[in-house]
């Protein structure tokens, strides 16, 4: 199996490693709380000019869905040091891809909430669903039941029996949900990013739980899709569908057909008022894949983020 690095201790070590041993195919740039930091990992050949560059941002919000970080961690390997994590060597044309492409990884964007996890991987094994979501959102004090998912809340106010490693801790006081506050890490980090360079994709990994679902694996359309510029559209429709015929190849892999993000309500408003104008700059699209459950370990679960990562790299660097 491919080493899974996904806590800070693990992970933070290797960026900082790459990004000194690899400065002419590296930028770093980091976001500095107080016991943690978030960090974004840019690789291309330096001695390029940057502005004929295809360029790509791929990026994991979320804490308790570590596979997306395993993958970024893997495929940053291959692309910088030519093998994966456990030395094999890589079937990537990088050095075509890092002269024609800018990839940006933030392979995990809430060190502070993912030190808090009580495991490296969510294989099913070990806890319900419900137990697992306790866990990723927290415990309410008064009800003993699920915290609620809100984009940021106090702890002067609130006094949840278990914090969700969802939440990631800006300051003493206050914790932001890192994929609907733009005091998050991973909001400063992707507006910092997205203001020097003009993406010409961005690609969001997430897991779920798909429960009482034949599937193990989507992509998520935005919530805005009905706005959103026809050549956008067209752009994430046939990338989607690349990638989904990709995971279709894959054992173990039952993929569901894309579809446009289905919230409502207070969950749709965060969305639209967060992300709406970062949709509009670019083709933006969300990996689901699925978490805690054993009918996908988390290998597969790897190897079905590391399948969209490649497919979108192999995409960009062909129109290059
Ligand atoms: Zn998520």
């Amino acid at each position: 199996m491919i080493p899974w690095l996904v806590q800070p201790h693990r992970t933070e070590p290797k960026i900082l490693e790459w990004a000194e041993r690899y400065s002419e195919r590296a930028y770093l740039d980091i976001v500095r709380l107080r016991n943690h930091t978030a960090y974004a990992l840019t690789v291309t050949d330096r001695s390029r000019p940057d502005e004929a560059k295809k360029k790509s941002l791929f990026a994991v919000p979320h804490a308790h869905e570590p596979a997306g970080t395993a993958a970024c961690m893997n495929i940053l390997g291959e692309l910088l040091d030519g093998c994966d994590l456990a030395g094999n060597p890589t079937a990537l044309d990088r050095e075509a891809m890092l002269a024609s492409t800018l990839l940006t990884f933030i392979p995990d964007a809430n060190p502070e909430g993912r030190s808090r996890a009580p495991v490296e991987m969510w294989d099913g094994s070990r806890f319900t669903n419900d137990e697992f979501l306790k866990y990723a959102f927290g415990i309410d004090g008064a009800t003993g039941e699920r915290f609620k998912r809100v984009d940021r809340w106090s702890a002067r106010e609130e006094r949840p029996s278990r914090i969700g490693i969802v939440y990631e801790r800006i300051d003493e006081t206050t914790y932001v949900e890192p994929n609907r506050d733009w005091g998050s890490s991973f909001f400063r980090l992707a507006h910092r990013l997205m203001d020097r360079w003009p993406y010409d994709q961005f690609i969001d990994l997430h897991q779920t739980e798909f429960e009482n679902s034949p599937y193990n694996c989507m992509i998520i359309l935005p919530v805005s899709w009905r706005t959103l510029p026809e050549p956008i559209c067209a752009y994430s429709r046939a990338w989607a569908d690349d990638i989904t015929r990709a995971w279709g190849e894959m054992d173990g892999a039952s993929p569901h057909q894309p579809e446009v993000l289905g919230y409502t309500g207070q969950q749709r408003a965060y969305f639209e008022e967060r992300w709406g104008r970062l949709h509009s700059l670019c083709p933006i699209i969300t990996t689901e894949i699925q978490n805690n459950n054993p009918r996908t370990p988390p290998d597969l679960q790897r190897q079905l983020q590391e399948t969209a990562l490649r497919i979108s790299i192999e995409r960009i660097s062909a129109s290059a």
